[in-house]
């Protein structure tokens, strides 16, 4: 489960990394990081080519939330959110996060490619495809407004979707050459050790109780220790509220944690592979009650989903995400799942990301909507700057107020049952 430890094909195929030492005693930095994501690494990477002393404090270890047990589709678009609500949302501000999304994927490679991380990534391409006929016109006016934006999308129609997926169950779709895939723990893990090379210093095992404010800075306490600094970045996200019940509650109870599995095939042989999307793209389609899958370096198809009613759930999911294999992908046979595990996305009311000022100096980002592993990443450099010094007039982060959801603990409870609603929704045409 996702409190406990992962037990992910990730955990399995990826490089061990040293562990990093317990916050003990005082501790003093220009920049204090709470959580080992992609959002708390890369900012803390950031931080330290910019020279600043930053330190990083992870309650369990680096990649255990959400960046170490995702899908790792590199996705450069938000999730139920276009590029024209942020606009309209957030103004300038939204415009330039527009940007930064846009340009998030092509921005996670190269950075990868630069610091020399090896996260099995492949560039290969994102792709969309429309469940039906109603939904190829909500990719056509994607791909419109993502292109009036200088974005490089293109539509492929009813044969190229076919020939891509090697599967006759789609439309056509929006296509994306900048997306791709990575291996999201050694990408975690990657950008980890690149923040230590830059002079970064991070904690491990060290859960966060309390973040307060002493003077013109903050203090971050763990049970064993203290890190003294002017500015804080929490990057808990949707694990906020997880190790903690009492740090920065507000936070935790803005976004809704919802549980979604992800399982893993035995590597294909060659004939099945190429013939189910041959190219390798990252795949995940139009439906709210969403299909995706991608290749793992080892031809593996990892493929994920939700379910209602938590009940026998590991079989469950199983049965469900291999039926819905096989009936786009017959050529597939029945899958058998290695590795299956679980994480929580963390889930806005609104559909947008939320960034907060929870102080001076001290600031949030939380509610990707299951699209954050490259969002993340780009928004590193942007919190970077920010607690840099750089002007927020110049940034791509649009503050809003943190809003508890009401009566919370029920909420989260059954949130799963949205998913009802989003299968319903998917039966009928779009809102264009
Ligand atoms: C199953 C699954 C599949 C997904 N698939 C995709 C995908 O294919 N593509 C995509 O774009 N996005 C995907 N996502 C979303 C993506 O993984 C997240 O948006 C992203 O990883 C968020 O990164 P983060 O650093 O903000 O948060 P996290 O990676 O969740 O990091 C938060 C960290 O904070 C730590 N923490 C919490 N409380 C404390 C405390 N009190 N003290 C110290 N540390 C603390 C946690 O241990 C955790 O390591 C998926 C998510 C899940 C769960």
């Amino acid at each position: 489960m996702a409190t406990g430890p992962i037990s992910s094909l990730w955990q399995e195929v990826s490089p061990a990394r040293g562990v990093d030492p317990v916050l003990a005693g005082e501790h003093h930095a220009d920049v204090g990081i709470v959580g080992g994501g992609l959002t708390g690494l890369s900012t803390a990477l950031h931080l330290a080519r910019r020279g600043c002393k930053v330190s990083l404090v992870e309650g369990r270890s680096v990649g255990w939330g959400g960046s170490g047990r995702n899908n790792g589709q590199v996705i450069p678009t938000l999730a139920g959110c276009e590029p024209a609500r942020l606009e309209a949302t957030y103004g300038k501000a939204g415009e330039r996060l527009v940007g930064l999304v846009q340009d998030s994927a092509e921005y996670l490679f190269r950075l990868a490619e630069s610091e020399g991380i090896d996260c099995e990534a492949e560039q290969s391409g994102w792709f969309q495809p429309a469940h039906s006929l109603e939904h190829l016109r909500l990719s056509e006016a994607r791909v419109k407004a993502w292109t009036e934006r200088s974005a490089s999308t293109w539509m492929l129609d009813r044969l190229a979707c076919v020939a891509l997926l090697g599967s006759e169950d789609w439309f056509g779709g929006m296509f994306n050459p900048t997306g791709g895939h990575i291996n999201p723990l050694m990408l975690t893990r990657g950008l980890a050790n690149a923040s230590e090379r830059a002079g970064a210093e991070i904690f491990e095992n060290s859960p966060v109780q309390d973040i307060s404010q002493t003077g013109a800075g903050w203090q971050i306490k763990t049970p064993t220790g203290s890190l003294h600094c002017d500015k804080v970045l929490l990057a808990t996200n949707a694990y906020s509220g997880e190790l903690s019940k009492t740090l920065v509650p507000e936070v935790a109870r803005s976004i809704m944690p919802v549980l979604t599995w992800q399982m893993a095939t035995e590597p294909l042989n060659e004939a099945k592979r190429a013939s189910i999307v041959p190219g390798r793209e990252a795949v995940s389609d139009t439906r709210g009650d969403l299909r995706y899958f991608r290749y793992d370096a080892r031809n593996r198809l990892i493929a994920g989903g939700g379910l209602i009613v938590p009940v026998n759930a590991q079989s469950r999911i199983r049965k469900l995400v291999s039926d819905r294999l096989t009936g786009a992908f017959p050529q597939l046979g029945t899958p058998h799942f290695n590795h299956t595990w679980s994480g929580h996305i963390g889930v806005t009311t609104d559909h947008l990301p939320h960034f907060h000022q929870l102080g001076p100096g001290f600031y949030t980002a939380v509610g990707y909507n299951g699209r954050g592993v490259a969002l993340s990443v780009s928004l590193g450099r942007e919190f970077a700057a920010l607690l840099d010094g750089v002007d927020e007039g110049e940034l791509a982060l649009p503050w809003t107020e943190p809003r508890p959801i009401r009566a919370h603990a029920i909420a989260r409870r059954l949130a799963r049952s949205a998913l009802l609603y989003y299968r319903w929704r998917d039966t009928k045409p779009p809102k264009l």
